[in-house]
């Protein structure tokens, strides 16, 4: 099956409804379709391998995903906030393509292995005037790539995950009602087009049949806004996000979002206290905390709003504590922790969290990291609790390992976190003669409070943890480094603090 598919279901039940609001136009899902299907024409006819997209989320990129689907090549967004270096190197690795985007960023790589630019504006006017491509029963199928997303190498090097068909169908027929949208309901997508968590939203909104509200830029105040002008009814935010629309919340902003009814968290830590705040300040709405990976087609475990009101009302702190997870697997996703020996672990201990499922690819470009029995290895560590529910510690690669011992630094931050100065912190792993690594913590004061003293810091730990937890540096800083998906760069930090 192939993703455009979706969107043609969508297009016959319901021709009429609004599919799409951006960029001041209104789509309808038989103009979505019929944009689609002439998109599938022009990129077939250029005889390119890929179509990539150099953009903000727009109606182009809508049309760009489902017309790449249409011609049978993989659709590929690229960060184009990265530097011309780093996109010239990604922009070469998909060439011959059909590259859209602003003018200004697509003229500076037009010249790259022979792929032909178009800015978002000429491509959607090709597509519209182009006859339609096949129907998508005739294009691509279920084993071929629909998208390519270099993943965002907080890490390491951006990776090119590959996603086919068949993993994304299944994760959209797997967690989304088909036509379970009410007519007037609309989805808020903010997260950029070139995240596993754009591509799922836009998917699963055409699925339902929602209108899809784009806000290409990030900001809380246009955020709220959007929201109360559009009607919206659901949104996908990081935690991040989620902060600054609390705070603007807090601060007054008089948007009133008040058709909102569900918002969906992820892509990174959840703070506890900030989950806390935002269901006081939005009590109508249902949050989902969702956990997943680009590999994994995003979504594999998700923590639903009943247990966040659940945990919200209680006083047992086991109840309370489940806001600290990322819920439970999602029904044909199945997770297992393995210790350092491969083993299976029991409930409640530690250790690496494996994915397997419909919607896993667990595929790169260059090779497929899934084990002889279908298993991805995440790269994050965990544990599941007795009743199945999935707690984070950080991710494998992030441990200290110092003098032998491994070290999660979250365990480290949530202690930190707790100190009344401090706004921010991280711990990392610092090269060091003695212990081949050290712990590094960087640190950032709240503006209204003075530093505490370093040694204040190492006392705090060796109170809550134990002595190996002790920082071994401790470094003030202005800001943590994040990224656009509000993840912190740790090895821009490593980097930073070994210097
Ligand atoms: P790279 O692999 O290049 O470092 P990346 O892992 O940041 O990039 P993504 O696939 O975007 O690329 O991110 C997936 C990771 O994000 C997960 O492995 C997990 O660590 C984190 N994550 C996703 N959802 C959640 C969530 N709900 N809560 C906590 N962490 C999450």
């Amino acid at each position: 099956m192939n993703i455009a598919l979706l969107l043609e279901m969508a297009a016959d039940t319901a021709p009429d409804r609004i599919a799409l609001a951006c960029d001041g136009r209104r789509w309808t899902y038989a103009q979505l379709l019929a944009a689609a299907r002439g998109a599938g024409r022009v990129i077939a006819d250029s005889g390119v391998d890929c179509v990539g997209l150099l953009d903000e989320s727009s109606a182009a990129s809508v049309i760009a995903l489902f017309g790449a689907a249409l011609a049978g090549v993989p659709y590929c967004p690229l960060n184009y906030r990265l530097a011309d270096v780093d996109l010239a190197t990604l922009a070469a690795r998909i060439a011959p393509a059909v590259i859209i985007g602003d003018r200004g960023r697509v003229t500076r790589l037009d010249a790259e292995g022979g792929s032909i630019a178009f800015s978002r504006d000429d491509f959607v006017a090709a597509a519209l005037a182009a006859d339609a491509a096949e129907d998508a029963a005739a294009a691509a199928g279920d084993a071929d790539i629909a998208v390519q997303l270099f993943t965002s190498g907080t890490t390491s090097a951006p990776k090119a995950a590959i996603l086919r068909h068949a993993h994304l169908v299944s994760y959209i027929l797997d967690t989304v009602e088909f036509g379970g949208a009410d007519e007037s309901d609309a989805a808020l997508v903010s997260v950029p087009p070139y995240h596993v968590a754009g591509i799922a939203a836009v998917l699963s909104s055409i699925y339902a049949q929602r209108c899809i509200v784009m806000l290409p830029a990030f900001c809380p105040d246009a955020w709220l806004s959007l929201a109360a002008e559009e009607g919206v009814t659901n949104a996908f935010v990081v935690p991040t996000m989620l902060s600054r629309i609390v705070e603007a919340v807090e601060k007054g902003c008089r948007a009133d979002p008040r058709r909102l009814r569900a918002i969906a968290y992820g892509g990174g830590k959840m703070p506890q206290e900030l989950i806390v705040r935002a269901l006081d300040r939005f009590p109508a709405v249902d949050f989902t905390n969702a956990y997943g990976l680009t590999e994994t087609s995003s979504t594999i475990a998700l923590l639903g709003p009943e247990d966040h009101r659940l945990a919200q009302k209680s006083s047992d702190p086991r109840v309370r504590g489940r806001l600290a997870s990322v819920g439970r697997p999602l029904p044909s996703v199945e997770i297992e922790i393995r210790g350092e020996d491969g083993q299976a672990m029991p409930a409640g201990q530690a250790g690496e969290i494996f994915v397997r499922g419909p919607q896993v690819s667990g595929e790169y470009r260059e090779r497929s990291a899934l084990d002889a029995d279908g298993w991805f290895p995440t790269r994050d560590a965990g544990y599941l609790d007795e009743q199945g529910y999935l707690f984070l510690s950080g991710r494998a690669d992030d441990v200290i390992v110092r003098g032998g011992e491994n070290i999660s630094p979250g365990e480290i931050e949530d202690v930190l976190l707790t100190h009344p100065a401090i706004a921010d912190a991280a711990a990392v792993a610092v090269p060091s003669v003695e212990w081949g690594e050290a712990i590094g913590v960087a640190i950032v004061v709240r503006p209204d409070c003075d530093a505490p003293q370093a040694e204040e810091l190492k006392r705090l730990i060796r109170h809550r943890l134990r002595s190996s937890r002790v920082p071994d540096h401790v470094t003030f800083m202005d800001s943590l480094p994040y990224n656009e998906m509000g993840k912190l760069l740790r090895r821009e930090l490593r980097e930073r603090m070994a210097s």
